[in-house]
């Protein structure tokens, strides 16, 4: 694909600042809270040491909202090498995990070379082993994940006439242009 349709990029825009708000009002919150009483919350002589606490604290939001593991994301098109399914047990439970909370889950990485000719490996697609069938990538697809959403998309061959949408991941005639349920653009090629 040579360039994001606009309301795929304006959906980015969306996505990103949905994740750095919270991180904005946290910082800010932070920021207030040493303004006004970090003196007396780190009354301390030694001021290399206070310096250190105020660090501390303003990295406080960016480590809850996760926001630079999550900016890490992008968008990608390319054509599957390889493609691994990882399986392991998971719970639903952080606090008192049961039997009943436990689960396997898939986790499925693709090795892609980008229409750049750069090679990358991504987590394509993790959930539970009944969600979803993870072993619908196959050496040779074409995929497309739009940064920030939570699809990898196998686009269609010609003959194909389903694709799957890259921002809700539901099924749609290709024929359609957009989705019938987010109404973004289907990516194609
Ligand atoms: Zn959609």
């Amino acid at each position: 694909m040579k360039e994001l349709p606009n309301d795929l990029k304006s959906h980015i825009r969306r996505v990103i600042l949905k994740r750095a708000i919270p991180c904005a009002i946290l910082l800010a919150a932070c920021g207030a809270l040493l303004f006004f009483l970090g003196e007396r919350i780190f009354n301390m002589e030694n001021v290399q040491m206070r310096i250190l606490c105020y660090i501390v604290v303003m990295l406080i939001p960016f480590a809850v909202t996760g926001l630079p593991m999550k900016l890490i994301d992008r968008t990608y098109c390319g054509e599957v090498l390889d493609a691994r399914v990882k399986r392991t047990v998971d719970n639903e439970s952080y606090v008192k995990p049961t039997l009943e909370h436990m689960y396997f889950k898939n986790t499925v990485y693709l090795d892609i070379r980008l229409d750049n000719g750069k090679e990358i490996t991504v987590k394509a697609y993790e959930g539970r082993d009944d969600d979803l069938n993870p072993y619908f990538y196959h050496k040779g697809d074409r995929v497309f994940h739009l940064y920030g959403s939570r699809y990898t998309i196998v686009l269609p061959p010609d003959t194909a006439n389903a694709v799957r949408c890259p921002v809700c991941g539901i099924k749609n005639l290709k024929e359609n242009g957009k989705c019938a349920d987010c109404g973004h653009t289907l990516v194609t090629k």
